[in-house]
């Protein structure tokens, strides 16, 4: 091995596993953390971010890239993809001042605290100034990161690399003008369509055990992955063999934890595909959000709320809830897990409405990035777009703008990867259908490991060797477009809403 390369390499682990710890560190504080451990967290949340930010900036480090950049000869394509990926952290990093880095982790681990509270107090004034500082610390770094078209640019490009402004709202603007008249459809439909299935009594350590076994049964190892609670559910990924996934459980709400559990199954597949013999280079992590929200949509909504899933699903359903679902069929559970009705909160959303939810919060935070929207004008902002969009007010500010745990913890930029996640979603499945014979087939007998293998190999195991629109590209043989995804909605929903022609 490259004498330069084989020192980079050990240097870039190191870090790899610093930043391994603090996303521990993260999963704990929304997990297990002691209410009063929070400002002795947010220290350490600061101290270690200052500790790996310091070991990626380091000079010496940049010398060595320069060196590889330049004489790249004698190294594998995959150590030149690494090359490729370690330059573009380090001049990331590199354009960040060590303070800014520092105060924005100790900020973000605080506002998180004080959201879970106002969110519970329903109290946006409360949460006001820490959105406030939140915002002008992103400000900072967008300006310190550079950006040729707008500000917002240089913080999408952190979850979405290459991803613009410039690109994404005409993607954005084809995904509204297509799901306007189905939404519309939909609402005139006659069929009847209701959810009040899953609204019956569903014990929650029944869902418990269920989460659980939908986690075997879509294929995760689950010895290295883990179930747990938290207020808002997520996954993290320490290492390909350490992968951590959260729920929670609403008695009176069966999909809140079972399509969650389904969505987090999603992305920790993806992370434990990615190739643990590269654990420590960019190989061996995720390429960007548009591309895990991707794997988490595929099995959520693709595969989870199909018809042929829930045939296979559902006598296991009714044995575990025999109260709920004694006197119900596979097909009515089929149709209550596909109503489609406009709510206020986007977790909750059926997916022909959930991008409405994402398109608001793209609209609100590029506002705030350039400085034509103050944070304090946000309720009524949020609100007033909900009416516009979904016909829907908000019952209070918790069900509104402090719903969501990403502006508390400093994610702005990070929206918009969710709808990307469901046009790459649809486009995926529409690429993987042509290659795996009777996939549908198998889904219905809970024969789910072609389907993985086929996204393993197209996905999973590339880590961040392409970019994202290459990778979709490399997978589908066409460059990502929303189409899929738009005749994927029309035809599974003009079937159960019967409509003929959107
Ligand atoms: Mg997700």
């Amino acid at each position: 091995m490259n004498p330069t390369y084989k020192k980079l390499l050990a240097r870039w682990k190191d870090i790899s596993a610093l930043a391994s710890a603090s996303g521990l560190c993260g999963w704990d504080q929304e997990t297990m953390l002691p209410p009063r451990g929070i400002e002795a967290r947010s220290e350490q949340e600061s101290a270690l971010s200052g500790v790996i930010h310091e070991k990626v900036i380091d000079p010496e480090l940049g010398k060595m890239l320069r060196d590889l950049t330049e004489h790249p000869a004698g190294l594998t394509a995959d150590q030149r993809a690494c090359v490729r990926e370690w330059v573009r952290d380090y001049e990331h990093s590199v354009k960040l001042p060590p303070e800014l880095v520092r105060e924005m982790a100790r900020v973000t681990s605080l506002s998180q605290a004080a959201w879970i509270k106002a969110r519970k107090a329903s109290d946006f004034k409360a949460f006001a100034p820490w959105l406030e500082k939140v915002i002008a610390l992103k400000r900072r770094e967008a300006d310190a990161l550079g950006y040729k078209g707008e500000r917002y640019d240089a913080l999408l490009d952190t979850y979405e690399p290459e991803m613009t402004v410039a690109q994404l709202d005409p993607i954005v603007q084809q995904v509204r003008e297509g799901l306007v008249p189905i939404v519309h459809a939909i609402s005139r439909s006659k069929a009847k369509i209701s959810d009040e299935l899953l609204r019956r009594r569903y014990p929650e350590a029944d869902q418990e055990a269920l989460c659980k076994e939908i986690m075997t049964i879509v294929g995760l190892d689950t010895e290295a992955a883990r179930l747990d609670r938290s207020a808002h559910p997520f996954c993290c990924g320490i290492a390909p063999t350490d992968v951590r996934i959260t729920t929670r459980y609403d008695e009176h709400w069966l999909p809140g934890s079972l399509y969650g559990v389904i969505h987090e199954s999603g992305h920790a597949l993806y992370e434990q595909g990615l190739p643990a013999k590269h654990y420590g280079t960019p190989l061996a992590e995720a390429v960007s959000l548009g591309i895990h929200e991707s794997q988490s949509r595929f099995w959520e909504n693709v595969i989870g709320r199909s018809r042929p899933f829930v045939r296979f699903i559902f006598p296991r359903l009714k044995k575990r809830f025999p109260l709920a679902l004694g006197r119900a069929d596979a097909e009515a559970f089929y149709r209550s897990i596909n109503h489609v009705m406009p709510s206020a909160i986007r977790v909750e959303a059926d997916e022909v409405t959930y991008n409405m939810h994402v398109v608001l919060r793209y609209e609100l935070e590029k506002g705030l990035m350039a400085g034509r929207i103050k944070v304090r004008e946000l309720p009524a902002l949020w609100n007033e777009r909900m009416k516009e969009y979904l016909g829907v007010t908000p019952k209070n500010d918790a069900e509104g703008v402090l719903q969501d745990t990403h502006w508390p913890q400093g994610l702005v930029g990070y929206f918009p990867t969710y709808l990307l996640g469901n046009l790459n979603a649809a486009q995926l499945w529409n690429a993987l259908k042509k290659d795996v014979r009777g996939a549908e087939a198998q889904v219905a007998k809970g024969e789910l490991s072609q389907i993985l293998g086929w996204l393993r190999k197209n996905v999973h195991c590339h880590g961040r060797r392409y970019g994202p629109a290459e990778l979709i590209e490399r997978a589908t043989g066409e460059k990502p477009t929303p189409r899929y995804f738009l005749e994927y909605l029309k035809e599974k929903y003009g079937e159960i809403y019967q409509i003929d022609q959107f």
